[in-house]
């Protein structure tokens, strides 16, 4: 079984294409996440209905200050899932002149959450994992939380184990010296696997949401165990997320 917790399905070249291998793949879960609240309803087509794909409702916060009128969007789509990505804050260079409205929005969506019984999120911590956490603390309703692709030091990433968060690993964060330093960190049962595709690529071309399973070799090596044994594990921590989270 492969579990790719953080997938843009909707923004490959082909997106139909890559969906349609990923429904008839019977060994594959995702969660679908999106950027904008305006891809919701097609991003959800792609699903279209199969239980192994889920929708995530998202906003990202690298582009919401062009499009903060989607807010209300968000808002009237909320209801209607359970699954909320990607969503967070960015603090870097190019994106610092944009953190104040980055973190009206950010706020606005977890008071949403907070208000509508809490959602699974899908969460970007780039150049924020303390205001991430900090705003996490401040809206503890909020549901689940998994962080994808941490990227934070040590000292955030012990404050974010000790806050309950999942964390979300992919391929990409698992081939430089400091993911591997910041993945011995996390609990075992905390962390699932993710591609980030289209965005991360291999030689040139996108990663395919199957590849999310790349991460057992990886981790047998972190973890002294062997390769079966972490994907046996992997797939445990998914199912008991989606156990308390009453999600897939
Ligand atoms: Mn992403």
């Amino acid at each position: 079984m492969t579990v790719d917790m953080h997938c843009h399905l909707d923004l490959y070249p082909d997106p139909f294409m890559v969906s349609r291998q990923c429904k008839t793949n019977e060994k594959l879960y995702i969660l679908s996440v999106t950027t904008t609240p305006k891809a919701w309803h097609g991003t959800l087509k792609l699903a279209d209905n199969n239980p192994r794909i889920q929708t995530a409702l998202g906003f990202h916060p690298q582009i919401v200050h062009e499009r903060y009128r989607e807010l209300e969007l968000f808002d009237s789509i909320l209801p209607d899932t359970k699954y909320i990505g990607e969503i967070g804050l960015d603090g870097s260079k190019n994106l610092k002149k944009h953190w104040d409205i980055q973190l009206k929005v950010f706020r606005h969506i977890l008071h949403s959450i907070q208000n509508i019984g809490g959602r699974l999120m899908s969460i970007h911590s780039r150049a924020s994992a303390d205001a991430v956490l900090l705003e996490l603390n401040k809206y503890s309703d909020t549901g689940i939380p998994i962080l994808h692709w941490f990227t934070g030091n040590i000292t955030e990433l012990k404050k974010a184990v000790k806050q309950g968060c999942w964390f979300s690993v992919g391929p990409a964060m698992l081939n430089t010296k400091r993911g591997q330093e910041l993945v011995v960190l996390i609990p075992e049962d905390k962390i699932l696997s993710e591609t980030d595709a289209p965005f991360v690529k291999v030689k040139n071309k996108p990663l395919l949401p199957w590849d999310a399973s790349s991460i057992s070799l990886q981790l047998a090596k972190i973890w002294k165990m062997d390769s079966s044994e972490v994907e046996i594990k992997l797939f445990e921590n998914f199912k008991n997320l989606a156990k308390i989270s009453g999600t897939w």
